[in-house]
């Protein structure tokens, strides 16, 4: 079922008779999954005492950790426990829940909220926004304003800010400056937000990114960029996978880049991609292409394979789409 219209009304809808809810966001949790969650978490903790609410995911981020309650996030689960609701936020597909997705499978109802273009509708109710900024911003739009608390606030500014880079990127739209506001007047220190848990990095995140730029190549006439990190850099420099986040984004700042392509091998033959676009080439359709999903800027997908193959099968799906273009281009 899809959900549009009166939010607050449906979601005390689907909240009726409910006794315990499970939200649940994607495997390697990135700012909108943490802030979304967390924001929930903390509305339904606090406006419906009766239902006993627990959040699911991967290890927080240390940057994140300035939100509260992210110490009392279950990072664990023997997958047996039966929720009346479990709700996946910024999640595109069940798979991608990781470990909670056996407590997805046992719930007796399932909603979704999400932003991903490739999310395919697959819970029982459906809030899916491809627009949206962030899940972080849908969050806001289901939830009774008024009733925001801080601590929900600045989670949900944490992900705003995230998903947006700082209110940069074209999926900001005039309400989600709104909503920004709206949550200021909540007292949330938004610099301290911004600065510690996007800007801030590790010393050793600094290094690992000092690297991927130093090995970056231009490729397709230099409207790509791509760069590999190999397991032996990580355990070089001692970086966990969240210590890459942000790497990509950086790449694609390149002027004259279309696409950045970032590789990350998560075992031998076997990478992470990240793609990011300036607007041209659709990076959803090309992780989706590979069985990843996304965002048209923003998209990524796990490859098997030498990083020269999976980079040559990326870089094939962006040659199409460019020849697409110019064909179109020259058609005008
Ligand atoms: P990132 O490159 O930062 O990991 O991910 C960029 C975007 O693509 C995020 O919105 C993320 O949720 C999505 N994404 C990344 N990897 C995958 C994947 O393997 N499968 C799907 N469905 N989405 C992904
Ligand atoms: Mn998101």
């Amino acid at each position: 079922m899809e959900l549009n219209n009166s939010m607050k009304i449906i979601l005390d809808d689907i909240l009726k008779g409910k006794k315990s809810v499970a939200l649940g966001g994607h495997v390697r949790p990135d700012g909108d999954c943490v802030g979304s969650c967390m924001g929930l978490y903390h509305y339904l903790r606090e406006q419906y005492p009766d239902i006993g609410t627990d959040v699911y995911l991967e290890e927080v981020p240390e940057a994140y950790s300035i939100i509260k309650g992210t110490d009392e996030v279950k990072t664990q689960t023997d997958g047996s426990a039966v929720y009346d609701l479990f709700i996946c936020l910024d999640c595109g597909d069940a798979q991608r829940l990781g470990f909670s997705s056996p407590l997805f499978e046992n719930a007796k109802e399932t909603l979704c909220i999400d932003h991903h273009i490739s999310n395919d509708a697959f819970a029982d109710y459906n809030y899916i926004v491809p627009d949206a900024s962030s899940t972080s911003e849908l969050v806001y739009n289901m939830v009774d304003r008024d009733k925001i608390s801080l601590a929900s606030a600045e989670a949900l500014y944490m992900g705003i800010v995230h998903d947006t880079g700082v209110f940069q990127y074209s999926c900001t739209s005039p309400e989600t400056m709104e909503i920004a506001a709206e949550l200021m007047r909540k007292g949330i220190n938004g610099s301290e937000i911004i600065d510690k848990t996007y800007y801030e990095k590790s010393y050793i995140q600094n290094q690992i990114l000092g690297r991927a730029l130093l090995e970056s190549m231009l490729i397709m006439d230099k409207k790509c960029i791509v760069s590999v990190i190999r397991q032996k850099s990580m355990k070089f420099f001692q970086a966990q996978p969240s210590d890459l986040e942000g790497i990509v984004s950086q790449l694609r700042q390149t002027k004259g880049v279309e696409v950045a392509i970032f590789l990350h091998e998560i075992s031998p033959q076997q990478f992470k991609v990240s793609l990011r676009s300036k607007g041209k080439v659709d990076v959803s359709e090309i992780a989706q292409y590979y069985g990843g999903g996304g965002h048209v800027r923003a998209a990524g997908v796990t490859m098997e394979g030498s990083s020269h193959d999976v980079i040559n099968n990326i870089t094939a799906r962006i040659a199409l789409q460019l020849k697409h273009e110019e064909e179109q281009d020259d058609e005008q």
